[in-house]
């Protein structure tokens, strides 16, 4: 290997590549709608990434050495890893080498003739990823080329930069094979060729001058991949022996983020690598190993990335108690670098931006520049005694003592009441008890329905704008929102839709909205941050003990229910969903916070129901997420937030109808899970995987009523009535009638209404088609 000097003393796994005002979006959304072209979508990027090196700079992160990451991805890390491996799948053959943007995103977002890569969950965070699809026969070519470029950019600005790169071993266990790789077949068979590919790839970017590579290895740590983590780790040392011992490379740092690697750690460190990262956050240390100095022998002549900084949350890091762990591992002998976590691509980019939050919930916070700074005062910290960061420890402590101590973050009657709650309160009555009873609500077999929201139009979203700005007074809004749920109401009983819903017109998004109503939250304003591709999310902030001051949507569900004789839904956004996508206090179990917000969804369903509402469905896309990527937390997790749904939902008496919607497709390890949250009905997300999800179910068991998505709304096809009849009967098979709803895969908020139109007026017909089969 080339000669390179040590990493330096502060580092960050990666930044948002988002932009501060979100100027990736708007630039790649231009290039989609032909506004702009290729040229001036990468001069967007080029200065994007540009203000980020020099920000990272201004931080402390130190430019030379390889301290500052190249994070950047137009789209997605992990399509990127598969347009450097030259990975493209066979039905993209077609498009396939033109490296130009266009042929890139049609790989994100598929084309005319070209179904999108699927796209799921980044372990157990709120990004998604484009999945890979390898078979026997999918090429690899290394492609360095945008990697060089970037390093070569980075250059021209005096900075040394860090090419990151998800590692071999991630990449291919996140891969799912292709259609056409045999039934035995699974991607990590081919791990020596990829590796043989990233070697290649590490030659270039030594030749172009890299001092340090980044390979992301989350792998490491998630028990729920297709091997056991002895496998994995077994496999990681397969590829960074040999990885190491190429000839010409750049300096590699192997991350393990996102989880505990204590127990790998001792062998990781022995790998022909310079660095390897732990997430001290979420993960330990090996205490044996370190105590008796086997740790420090395995890291003899590699760094160790302490991750101690959260790149996952957006509170303050308690500055004192990271020094003393930092302090600990040098003691120990380790050559110790301060790092965050994970990336930062999981927090917004910067709290200073947010000058209408309340002064003292800000003083308590910290987003991805305030962590950089607080990375590199560690650092400082580390080398030169904390006497050298006194001023930052002392104002890092008055902070925690405020919060500790602040008002609503401690209440009593919220704590008093969640300690009342009993396992009764989590239990609705037997299930032919409710079947029985629900017979009343006149639903037919095979019922088709959506799953919650309308098409949000340019003029719903300016009136909404209108309104939060004062130019719309609350009277002239809320007739806007009534008119707009009569005209949805109108057009579902049009189309001919059996189980209705208002529309969502009011909510700019299914947690926010909650949040804003909901005491013990704080939203944003700047606060984005990316879920996958241009999407980005503005997570709310959960600082306090929650409570519901007045019922939330019950006038718009009363409202849009007095409009028909058919059943409309009531829609809420479950417990465990509105913690997945908030930043959550850290200072108390999330079991506890959980049990505080269902108890308010318990009330608002009672509200609704006393309005006249018959169906509640209560939305849980994020319970898959949230599950703990280690196997020993995830029965722990699946309880509480099982538990939680139902202290939300138990309420209901047996003629209530409680639905509840799942996004994704793979819930094969939480069935038991979907199953206990007991709810009457369940929809998920089914149509892309050609109803992949019912097997299982059929295989559990499943007795309630199930709504496999028969319509794919992440893309603006119309899919045909017969398409979608089709979905029905393969969900028939395994399924049996009585119990099967038919709905598209997640609500058409991001679609037109001419495709949406016309698309549920072909599940209609569908819906019929397939009763009529019988
Ligand atoms: N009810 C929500 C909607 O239709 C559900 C969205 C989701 O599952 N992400 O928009
Ligand atoms: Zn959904």
């Amino acid at each position: 290997m080339t000669a390179t000097t040590p990493l330096p003393t502060a580092t960050i796994l990666g930044y948002p590549r988002i932009g501060r005002r979100r100027e990736l979006k708007r630039a790649v959304e231009s290039f989609w709608a032909g506004r702009i072209d290729e040229t001036e979508l990468r001069a967007t990027a080029r200065e994007l990434r540009a203000a980020t090196r020099e920000r990272l700079v201004a931080l402390g992160l130190p430019a030379a050495g390889g301290a500052i990451p190249e994070s950047f991805s137009f789209y997605d890390q992990v399509l990127d890893a598969t347009l450097a491996l030259g990975a493209i799948p066979a039905r993209f053959a077609d498009i396939a080498g033109a490296g130009d943007l266009a042929s890139y995103f049609a790989l994100a977002r598929g084309d005319e003739r070209h179904q999108p890569l699927e796209m799921t969950k980044w372990f157990d965070t709120n990004y998604h990823y484009s999945v890979p699809e390898i078979d026997e026969r999918t090429p690899f070519a290394a492609d360095p080329a945008q990697l060089v470029a970037q390093l070569v950019e980075a250059r021209g600005q005096g900075v040394s930069s860090r090419p990151v790169l998800v590692g071999p071993v991630t990449y291919l266990l996140l891969a799912k094979p292709s259609d056409d790789a045999g039934r035995r077949f699974t991607p990590i068979d081919r791990l020596d060729e990829v590796v043989a590919v990233y070697a290649e790839l590490l030659a270039s970017l030594a030749a172009a001058g890299a001092e340090w590579v980044q390979l992301d290895e989350p792998a490491l740590v998630s028990d729920s991949l297709l091997l056991s983590r002895e496998e994995t780790l077994a496999l990681v040392e397969r590829a960074y022996r040999r990885l190491g011992g190429g000839a010409t490379r750049p300096a590699i740092l192997l991350a393990a983020p996102y989880g505990d690697s204590a127990a790998a750690l001792p062998r990781l460190g022995a790998l022909p690598v310079e660095a390897v990262q732990a997430d001290l956050v979420r993960g330990g240390l090996p205490e044996a190993a370190l105590a008796d100095g086997s740790l420090a022998q395995a890291f003899t002549g590699t760094q160790l990335v302490a991750g101690v900084v959260d790149g996952r949350n957006v509170w303050r890091t308690d500055l004192r108690a990271a020094l003393e762990r930092l302090g600990r591992l040098r003691d120990a002998g380790i050559a110790t670098v301060v790092g965050t976590a994970s990336s930062l691509q999981h927090v917004p980019h910067d709290v200073a931006e947010e000058t209408r939050l309340d002064a003292r919930l800000r003083s308590w916070l910290a987003f991805a520049d305030q962590k950089v700074a607080q990375t590199a005062t560690l650092a400082r910290g580390l080398a030169d005694g904390s006497a050298a960061i006194a001023a930052e420890l002392a104002e890092t402590d008055a902070a925690l003592a405020d919060r500790a101590s602040a008002p609503g973050v401690h209440v009593g009657a919220i704590r008093d009441r969640a300690a009342a709650v009993g396992e009764a309160d989590r239990r609705r009555g037997e299930e032919a008890e409710r079947r029985d009873a629900q017979r009343a609500l006149g639903i037919p077999e095979l019922a088709t329905t959506t799953i919650g929201s309308f098409p949000q139009t340019a003029e719903i979203r300016r009136a909404r704008a209108g309104f939060g700005r004062g130019e719309i007074d609350r009277e002239a809004y809320d007739g806007f929102l009534r008119a707009e749920i009569e005209r949805v109401i109108r057009l579902q009983e049009e189309i001919g839709l059996d189980v209705l819903v208002h529309g969502e017109a009011e909510r700019n998004d299914m947690v926010q909205y909650f949040a804003e109503h909901l005491d013990g939250f704080a939203v944003t304003e700047h606060g984005w941050v990316q879920s996958y591709g241009t999407r980005a999310t503005r997570p709310s902030i959960l600082w306090g003990d929650v409570s519901r001051p007045a019922p939330i949507t019950v006038s718009w569900s009363g409202y849009a229910q007095s409009l028909t004789e058919r059943p409309v839904k009531g829609m809420l956004t479950g417990p465990v969903t509105i913690l997945a996508w908030s930043f959550v206090r850290d200072d108390q179990p999330l079991a506890d916070t959980a049990d505080q917000v269902a108890l308010a969804l318990r009330d608002e369903i009672d509200d609704l129901v006393a309005a006249g509402i018959r169906i509640v469905q209560v939305d849980e896309p994020a319970l898959r997420e949230l599950l703990p990527l280690d196997a020993e937390r995830q029965r722990a997790y699946l309880d509480w937030s099982v538990g939680a749904f139902r202290l939300a939902t138990s309420g209901a008496g047996p003629g209530i109808q409680i639905h509840t919607h799942l996004c994704y497709s793979e819930f094969g390890e939480i069935i038991g899970a979907v199953d206990g949250l007991d709810a009457d009905v369940t929809s998920i997300e089914a149509a892309r995987s050609r109803m992949d999800v019912v097997a299982p179910l059929g295989d559990h068991g499943y007795s309630r009523g199930i709504g496999p998505g028969v319509y794919d709304i992440h893309s603006p096809r119309v899919p045909s009535a017969e398409e979608q009849a089709e979905l029905i009967r393969i969900a028939g098979r395994r399924i049996p009638g009585e119990q099967l709803w038919v709905n598209p895969d997640c609500g058409l908020k991001t679609r037109g209404y001419e495709e949406a139109v016309a698309s549920l007026t072909n599940l209609v017909r569908a819906a019929r088609l397939v009763r009529a089969d019988a």
